[in-house]
This record gives C-alpha cells, structure tokens and sequence, in this order.
C-alpha cells in the first residue's frame, strides 16, 4: 500500500504530527507515505485576501517542516517501519509559478503534487467559501479550471496534479458531455509527463466520488498517464483512508501499476 498525499498540523487547518502520521501509515499496513503539506503561499496571494493565510503552512516554517519530516524519515527507516518520502503540494494556479518555483528549488523534495484550489483568487473548495459558486456558470467554471490544470501540469514544477477535477467537490458537474474535457486534460497531462493521483478525499465530501472520476480515469489511461495513490488526509485516522476502492477503480480502468516517487523520479510499483 501506498499514500502519496497527506497534510499535518504545519498548514493549519490539519491536525496530526508527521511522527504520527507515520505511526498511522505503519498501523495501517503501508509501506511508503509520502508527507506532503501546502507549499506556502505567496504573499501577494496573502496581501490580497490574509484568510487566506490558513491554507498552507507559513514560509517561515518551511525549514522546520523540511527537518521533521527528515528526522521521521531517518527514524522510520531505522525502526524498520515505513518509507517516508519529503513532498509537498503546490498551488499552481496562474501568475504563481514563478513564486511556487523559487520556493520549490530551497527543499530536495521527493515529490510535489501541484493542485489548483484557486479560480481568480476564489478558493472554490473551501467549504465557508461555496457562495461562490453563485456566480459562475458550471460548464465555464470547468472549462476555466480544466485551462488553469493544464497549464500547471505543464509548468515543470509539478510530478503529479493533485485530485484533477476537485472542480466538482460540491456536486456543481455541469450537463453535458464532460468527455471533450477530459480527453484534452489527459493528452495535456501525457504530453507534459505528469502523473496523477487517485485521490480519496472525494470519497469524503458532497461529491461522494474518487478525484479523478471513472471516465476522467479512462481518459487517463488510453491517453498512458501514469497513476498515483493519495488519502489528501488531514487528520492521521484518514491515512491511507479507501485504498482498496482506488485499487480498484484502477484496475477497472486497466492499470496494473502505479508510481511513486524518489527524489523526483517515477518508480513503478504494481498494484
Ligand atoms: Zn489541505
Ligand atoms: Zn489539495
């Protein structure tokens, strides 16, 4: 078993030390976790609207969480537990590449997971943030979202995108062939030689579904990108939370392995 995304306590609105996260993971029967919480978020984003301040963990903590998540590295390996891998998750949403770079280049990072959580500055998955969704049309909302992951998968600053239509966490899906977008998001995504995760958290909001959704995945797997693991736990008890319904929604896709990675390479491990 593998996790490939999970968040402590550092960026404020989870709870859980990495130690404990690894302690879960180990618990649990998985043999390589990746700790991956938000990248700190650039302070003109802050400037503009300081709430959101509570999404990521602040940049002066970026040091702390690069040595905690070493020392469980070191200590895990030694104790014969798990593989710990360092990994973050970026926000990659337009005009942040230059600032998520400068940051991502300071850390050896084994993995970054770049994810959009923000549509013109509107954090469109944060739960007290919902009236937004008041003044969009779903379908230009999508097309819109589905434009910005595309050219964070493209940046080069990413190794996996991160639950790839969190668009529909709430259940706005617009009517209509959703097919068209998809596909163009997988060929996107093979071109620019990213994974992506299989995310769990899905499972656990309105939507009631995995990240990507079954068809999103076939896309996926025609277009031959590879596929990882994640719970996007906030809490230790979420660690590897339904990895045998993404086991199996990826089998059912025809995947037969998925990746992880090591200082930033895939490495194939079978499912
Ligand atoms: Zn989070
Ligand atoms: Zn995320």
């Amino acid at each position: 078993m593998i996790d490939l995304h999970v968040h402590t306590w550092r960026c404020r609105h989870a709870t859980g030390t990495v130690a404990e996260y690894v302690a879960a993971a180990s618990a649990r029967g998985i043999g390589t976790i990746a700790i991956t919480d938000h990248l700190p978020l650039s302070p003109e984003l802050i400037a503009r609207d300081p709430s959101v301040a509570a999404y990521a963990m602040p940049e002066a903590e970026l040091g702390a969480y690069v040595a905690e998540v070493t020392a469980a590295r070191d200590e895990a390996a030694a104790a014969g537990g798990p593989e710990v891998l360092l990994g973050v998750e970026a926000d990659l949403y337009p005009g942040n590449e230059a600032f998520a770079g400068s940051v991502l280049k300071r850390c050896a990072f084994d993995v970054v997971i770049g994810s959009v959580h923000f549509v013109d500055g509107w954090a469109f998955d944060d739960p007290d943030r919902r009236a937004g969704y008041a003044s969009w049309d779903v379908r230009e909302l999508w097309e819109r979202y589905f434009d910005d992951l595309i050219a964070a998968s493209a940046s080069g600053l990413a190794d996996v995108v991160g639950h790839a239509d969190l668009v529909k966490k709430f259940g706005c899906v617009p009517e209509g062939d959703l097919a068209p977008l998809y596909e163009a998001a997988a060929a996107a995504f093979a071109e620019a030689a990213v994974a992506v995760e299989v995310n769990t958290a899905g499972l656990r909001k309105p939507c009631a579904e995995l990240y990507p959704s079954a068809p999103f995945l076939g896309a996926l797997r025609r277009a031959g990108v590879p596929v990882t693991i994640g719970s996007d736990a906030h809490a230790p008890a979420e660690v590897g939370s339904a990895y045998g319904e993404a086991r199996a929604a990826l089998i059912e896709a025809g995947y037969s392995s998925a990746v992880v990675f090591r200082s930033r390479r895939a490495e194939e491990v079978p499912l």
